[in-house]
């Protein structure tokens, strides 16, 4: 008997053939059907027509940029993207969170580590266990959804990038209760993520520009964040 076993796909975009072929080959090994677009155009029409569960971009590509790519994508899905970069600046890789990025890995990277950061984006995504299948409130507007991985405000669904609605999922959990920055990496990007305290703060912008003034975020100076 062969066990049945439904490959995930994922889509790479890299227009340098040898990484695509090197991630296509590592990617396959672990299990996952690829998709190769060598364009960003050629990317999104990969993603339309398939919808696989994740994307591996890269920034420079010789059509639309990385970062455009990753806003077409976000204006219609909230798929885990994980960006390679090739470019060492804070900057970009801020950037890349600030499009509601999961990951990324700079260039030269080792492939193994693209499958292993590929293989833990999609279990932080995967469907929540039973005593998650909650809606928790916050304030009097709104609603977290944890079964459903909504967030309504006055009963509106507002679009979240993966690791902003890890984010606010997180401090929903721990409503009332101040978090330190590192706290919150640990609990949400995992303890072997190598981000700084920059990300958190830019996710906690990005909450606060989404979901509105009314959200009872607070800055707890010295500490972190509090929510509730
Ligand atoms: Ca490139």
């Amino acid at each position: 008997m062969y066990a049945v076993v439904t490959e995930q796909a994922l889509v790479v975009i890299e227009d340098d053939s040898n990484i695509a072929d090197l991630l296509d080959t590592y990617l396959r090994t672990a299990g996952f059907r690829v998709l190769l677009a060598p364009t960003g155009a050629r990317g999104l029409e990969l993603i339309d027509q398939h919808a696989p569960v994740l994307a591996i971009l890269d920034i420079g590509l010789p059509d639309i940029d990385g970062f455009d790519v990753c806003r077409q994508i976000r204006s219609k899905s909230t798929m885990p993207v994980l960006f390679l970069t090739a470019r060492d600046g804070e900057i970009d890789r801020i950037l890349g969170l600030e499009l509601g990025a999961d990951d990324y890995v700079t260039k030269p990277f080792s492939p193994r580590e693209v499958v292993a950061r590929v293989k833990a984006i999609l279990r932080r995504g995967q469907i929540a266990p039973a005593d998650d299948a909650t809606v928790l409130a916050v304030g009097d507007d709104y609603e977290v959804d944890l079964g459903r991985r909504e967030v309504r405000v006055k009963g509106s669904v507002v679009g979240l990038a993966t690791r902003e609605f890890d984010l606010l999922a997180f401090l929903t959990r721990n409503q009332g209760i101040a978090m330190s920055r590192q706290q919150m990496l640990d609990g949400v990007w995992g303890v072997d993520w190598y981000g700084d305290d920059r990300t958190v703060d830019v996710h906690v912008r990005q909450l606060r520009k989404k979901l509105g003034d009314d959200l009872p975020l607070a800055t707890v100076w010295g500490v972190g964040y509090r929510l509730g």
